[in-house]
């Protein structure tokens, strides 16, 4: 298979069976998977492998049955991003508008992270949960997500590991097939994909996005299920925290209702409209914001994820929001990074910059066995648009050390540019909605 890849010759669905059962038996060695997977990324899958390989990745594992549980079933999925905490906020969210959300998710990969990395910095909150554990979980209370066991989707685990590593995650035929091979696993009949664009995401240029936009349509319809995809701005980073526990502690602030107008807040919510109205539970997408506002506002999603943590194994009080959690899992280093260039107005955050900077702070893999340190990260003190006099604090550094903290520090000075002149920034963080 690597040569012929290499050599540009088609695939069999019966090689991508092949492949997949190596990769999930380990009897094809990490280092022909590595280099198959670079001959991939070389050489394009076309869409009919890209299909094929969808459904090889979903069928090396078990399917989730969720005929059970009360429709619709729904899940979404980002592509990934920097500082992208929007599924924390959306399953209990959506899950206290009635819908039942069930979903696996990814470990990080590359300088994105992955929300099952920031959700293991919450003590005791449980990844693994078995097949049977999340049904009767969203039978009980609506919501159930677990990451990657070696029952759903193992062959996408094995690869998703070692792309992470290897160089080889921008492809779009192997984010399209990795992505749904999940969904397809994960049992739901509605998906709304949250397609990070920017200099944070896989896809740099808003044309790259509508491709993948489009390939992912194109398969998730061979495939039989109804998808919609968000095209969601990754230039900056969302939201203010990048970092495992960072960022779910501002997670849970978002769901406790703090800073309902900020971008991340307001994301989360244009996202949960998408959702209620993809999956017939409203008919138009301005029906759904009340609904989602409502249940953020009167403290059903709070209430929601609290069930959620503690159904999970979590042993954190939710009513406290993040503070619980920063309490029970904080760096030795903090260091605050001061602006000391007069007048300036931000002009641009480098999301890839700061990706970068959190998985040199440890928060994030170099290698695919590398553990990760949950509490370091950053909080941005400041977005696109802020004004900045001498004093004011650009961000807070959570690191392992002072060496960590100083190099950090000359990143993100480095990552971010200030004009003289006023700068208006684009307010909404959804650019596009294609189905
Ligand atoms: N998320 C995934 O699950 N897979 C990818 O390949 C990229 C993002």
């Amino acid at each position: 298979m690597i040569a012929r890849r290499r050599d540009g010759k088609v695939h069999t669905r019966a090689e991508f069976d092949f492949l997949c059962a190596g990769a999930t038996t380990g009897a094809i060695p990490d280092y022909q998977l590595s280099a198959w997977l670079m001959a991939a990324v070389l050489r394009p899958l076309s869409l009919d492998e890209t299909a094929e390989l969808t459904m090889a990745m979903a069928e090396s594992g078990e399917r989730l049955d969720l005929s059970r549980l009360p429709k619709p079933w729904v899940d979404k999925h980002s592509t990934g991003g920097v500082g992208d905490k929007t599924t924390i906020v959306l399953l209990p969210l959506l899950a206290s508008c009635g819908l039942t959300m069930v979903k696996m998710s990814g470990r990080g990969l590359g300088i994105t992270g992955g929300t099952i990395d920031k959700l293991a910095s919450v003590p005791g909150f449980r990844t693994d949960l078995s097949p049977e554990e999340m049904v009767a979980q969203a039978e009980r209370i609506g919501v159930a997500l677990t990451g990657q066991t070696p029952r759903l989707a193992p062959a996408d685990k094995a690869l998703y590991a070692l792309r992470d590593a290897t160089g080889t995650v921008a492809s779009m035929p192997l984010i399209a097939s990795s992505i749904l091979s999940k969904k397809l696993a994960g049992g739901a009949e509605t998906i709304v994909i949250d397609l990070k664009c920017g200099s944070g995401a896989f896809m740099k240029s808003l044309e790259e996005a509508r491709r993948l936009a489009d390939l992912m349509l194109e398969v998730a319809r061979r495939c039989e299920v109804k998808l919609v995809v968000a095209i969601t701005d990754m230039d900056q980073p969302l939201g203010s925290a990048v970092g495992n526990a960072l960022e779910v502690a501002e997670a849970l602030d978002t769901l406790s209702g703090r800073n309902p107008e900020g971008r991340f807040a307001q994301l989360c919510l244009s996202l949960a409209g998408i959702a209620l109205w993809a999956s017939g539970k409203v008919s138009t997408a301005q029906d759904a914001a009340p609904i989602a506002e409502a249940a953020l506002r009167e403290g059903r999603a709070l209430a929601k994820a609290s069930d959620w943590f503690a159904a999970q194994g979590a042993t954190l009080n939710l009513q406290e929001g993040g503070h619980a959690l920063l309490a029970a899992c904080s760096a030795p280093v903090r260091r605050d990074v001061i602006h000391r260039e007069g007048s300036r107005f931000v002009q641009r955050i480098d999301a890839a910059a700061v990706g970068d900077l959190v998985v040199g702070l440890g928060g994030g893999r170099r290698r695919k066995d590398d553990a990760i340190d949950p509490a370091v990260g950053i909080e941005l003190a400041i977005e696109v648009g802020s004004h900045l006099v001498n004093g004011v604090r650009l961000a807070t550094l959570h690191a392992r050390s002072e060496a960590d903290a100083e190099a950090a520090e000359a990143i993100l000075r480095r990552s971010i540019e200030a004009v003289e002149e006023p700068v208006i920034p684009e307010r909404s963080a959804l650019w596009e909605l294609v189905s």
